[in-house]
């Protein structure tokens, strides 16, 4: 056998220690032992081998523009987005392109090979990033899956020219239909336009992904029309409620009626661990409450969980790396998921779970697959989400596009070790 590339001895995520051949884009084998003339031998002995990083929530067209045209001064959802929409005034599409690009750019230096941003189509001035991310998503196809969001951020109804903006959006090309019910006018508008997105999905055969109930507002329930026209509509497996936060707010007895509306429907839900603690409670004083949705009794009910990323260096958010075990590590945190199984459902939550949310079924480290994959620096996932360590390769579609190498600290300390790396597994 002949093939392209041989990774030697890696670590599965389930511990397995294995070899992994790939040939003209796919993974040609993953056996203990492969024998085979390569094109080139990686060795990754004791490193852990993982499929891809994904993120299931992001705003590509509002990333790194942080500081423009000023910064959010109360740190509110509210007043992050008012400034966004003095930004898209002044923003051309050349450099929302340019800022997607370098985006991408860090994605793939840290294995994360999978996005779905949501895209604004409030106006026509929030159309240049409709148009940019088209453009984008062509240029970045070759190693990146960029699924686009039909996103009116200022409302279905509420904005006067988001729904033509939004059906002219898919008519482009834009993947999956968005929405942000909660911030209609009245509840009963919410609830109309959750109902009439859920209808052009259906209708035009694509995924759903909704901004909902993002409020500390214990009566914002969207999410349960969302599951109802999810029912009603046969989308089932194909609609994701993202952000959820009115949940940790929510009246136990009714969440102990939504949560198993949610899992019939099989609606996904993708809480923003590091922006939903950031923007959430802002109105609170103390006990100021943590801001993220009920992710373990979710995960209890079987409901698919996928934490997204949402923002990195934009109106709502001055920080970000691009890197999806910050997330994971956060949302451990503050779902309190500390136990070995939920530690290692939160690495899945950045990858194999993600995966089945958008769709990209042909990834995996199987026989078969696309030969997307990234290399880390840790001995197994838990150690990943501690260290969140250097990618020391990345693979996609059988081609390496990412690569760094593994360095340890050199210490001078009488009697110490010369150099350390912090690893520590438990195995
Ligand atoms: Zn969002």
């Amino acid at each position: 056998m002949t093939v392209d590339v041989l990774l030697k001895g890696g670590v599965l995520p389930n511990g397995q220690t294995t070899d992994i051949a790939i040939s003209d884009g796919v993974i040609a084998a993953v056996e203990p032992t492969i024998d085979a003339e390569a094109g080139e031998v990686v060795d990754i002995a004791g490193d852990l081998v993982s499929p891809p990083f994904l993120d299931p929530h992001f705003h590509m067209d509002a990333t790194l523009s942080y500081g423009q045209p000023r910064i959010n001064a109360s740190g509110t959802l509210l007043e992050g987005i008012a400034l966004w929409g003095e930004l898209k005034k002044e923003q051309t599409e050349e450099e929302i392109a340019e800022r997607a690009l370098r985006y991408c750019d860090w994605a793939v230096s840290m294995g994360l090979l999978g996005i779905r941003s949501h895209v604004d189509t409030s106006d026509d001035e929030a159309m240049k990033g409709v148009r940019a991310l088209l453009s984008v998503r062509e240029t970045v196809k070759p190693y990146l899956d960029l699924q686009l969001v039909a996103f009116p951020q200022d409302g279905f109804y509420r904005a006067p020219q988001a729904r033509q903006n939004t059906l002219a959006a898919l008519d482009m090309g834009v993947d999956v239909v968005g929405g942000i019910p909660h911030f209609e006018r009245t509840m009963a508008e919410g609830r109309a336009c959750v109902t009439e997105l859920c209808e052009i999905a259906a209708e035009r055969g694509l995924r759903v992904d909704m901004h909902c109930d993002e409020t500390d507002d214990p009566l914002s329930r969207h999410i349960e029309q969302l599951a109802y026209e999810t029912q009603r509509l046969g989308l089932q497996g194909r609609v994701v409620g993202s952000h959820l936060t009115s949940m940790h707010s929510m009246d136990n007895y009714y969440v102990s009626k939504l949560l198993p509306l949610m899992a019939e429907a099989e609606v996904a839900a993708v809480p923003n661990p590091l922006i939903n603690i950031t923007l959430q409670g802002r109105h609170d004083t103390y006990p100021k409450r943590r801001g993220l949705t009920r992710v373990p009794e979710m995960l209890a009910h079987g409901i698919r969980v996928a934490w997204g990323q949402d923002c990195v260096r934009d109106p709502w958010y001055a920080l970000g790396t691009a890197d999806m075990l910050d997330v994971a590590f956060m949302g451990l945190h503050v779902a309190q998921m500390t136990s070995p199984a939920a530690m290692r459902q939160c690495f899945d939550m950045v990858t194999s779970d993600t995966a089945a949310i958008m769709g990209l079924h042909d990834l995996g480290l199987e026989k078969g697959k696309r030969a997307s994959l990234v290399v880390l620096d840790a001995g197994d996932p838990i150690e990943a989400i501690r260290l969140r360590p250097d990618r020391l390769l990345v693979m996609s579609n059988g081609k390496i596009i990412a690569r760094k190498e593994k360095r340890k600290t050199a210490l001078s300390v009488p009697g110490r070790p010369t150099e350390i790396d912090r690893r520590h597994s438990a195995g």
